[in-house]
């Protein structure tokens, strides 16, 4: 008797989410947000799935560069009022931004590397053993090469900062973190086509250092003031904000390095 049931007729299904079993309302599953998938697969729907979200991504990406370059505060405006789909994240922008940045660092060459080097060894020549001088310099190395990656941690108390200098504006830290992580992820941008052009004209490496660093700090101000508005009170809160968020994090940084080179045992 099972096959009883009227033919030529399908049977109303009521299909479940594959990841959560959740009964299905439409494409999109109302419980875990993920898109039904087109079972069994298929190329075309691997190639769907593929330009829906990487294509999106890339899209999104290009999107909140551009719209950064010339009209930010859209940027900062859409993301702080829940927008999400225009614009990429501040975090995942700031990391995709740091991973191409640390790929073009492996192109700067040993000659970069061993000028820095020789600074940092320098640096501490009276008070640390050559060997612990070394360790110093590539502790020192070592965070450079992560530097793109270390600036989400490094932004952090700069918004802190930004939040208690501006009590009135009712902003939280989050929001200013955001608008700092998106400020420093261009920074960063512009530092690759400044150090590239740097590397073409041959500039001392230790020069372009202190400009890179400069128009870090520069383009974050610059980003906070567009987020804020531009007048003189307001910028002055905001340089000093950034300045001694800045310096702050330099200055924990370097006495962690230093501290580790000195006090790490087994070291003559
Ligand atoms: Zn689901």
């Amino acid at each position: 008797m099972p096959h009883d049931t009227a033919r030529g007729s399908t049977p109303i299904v009521h299909p479940s989410c594959r990841s959560c079993a959740a009964p299905l309302q439409g494409p999109f599953c109302h419980v875990c947000g993920i898109k039904a998938p087109h079972l069994p697969l298929t190329l075309a729907g691997m190639w769907q799935d593929f330009s829906e979200r990487v294509l999106h991504i890339e899209k999104s990406l290009k999107r909140t560069v551009g719209h950064l370059c010339w009209q930010p505060q859209a940027v900062f405006k859409a993301f702080l009022q829940g927008q999400r789909l225009s614009y990429t994240h501040p975090l995942p922008f700031l990391v995709a931004i740091a991973t191409l940045s640390v790929l073009l660092s492996h192109f700067y060459g040993d000659a970069y590397f061993d000028v820095y080097r020789a600074k940092l060894l320098q640096q501490v020549r009276g008070s640390l053993s050559p060997a612990r001088a070394a360790l110093y310099a590539q502790l020192n190395l070592w965070l450079s090469l992560a530097m793109p990656y270390w600036m989400l941690v490094f932004t952090l108390p700069t918004a802190g900062l930004m939040r208690a200098l501006f009590p009135k504006r009712g902003f939280t830290v989050a929001e200013a973190w955001a608008v700092g992580l998106y400020g420093i992820a261009m920074a960063m941008l512009f530092d690759l086509a400044v150090s590239a052009l740097g590397q073409w004209a041959r500039m001392p490496m230790l020069r372009l250092q202190i400009i890179t660093d400069a128009m870090l700090l520069l383009i974050t101000i610059a980003y906070y003031l567009a987020w804020l508005g531009f007048k003189p009170w307001t910028l002055l809160r905001v340089v000093a904000a950034c300045l001694f968020g800045f310096a702050l994090m330099n200055q924990l940084q370097e006495m962690a390095i230093y501290g580790i080179a000195a006090w790490l045992p087994g070291i003559q």
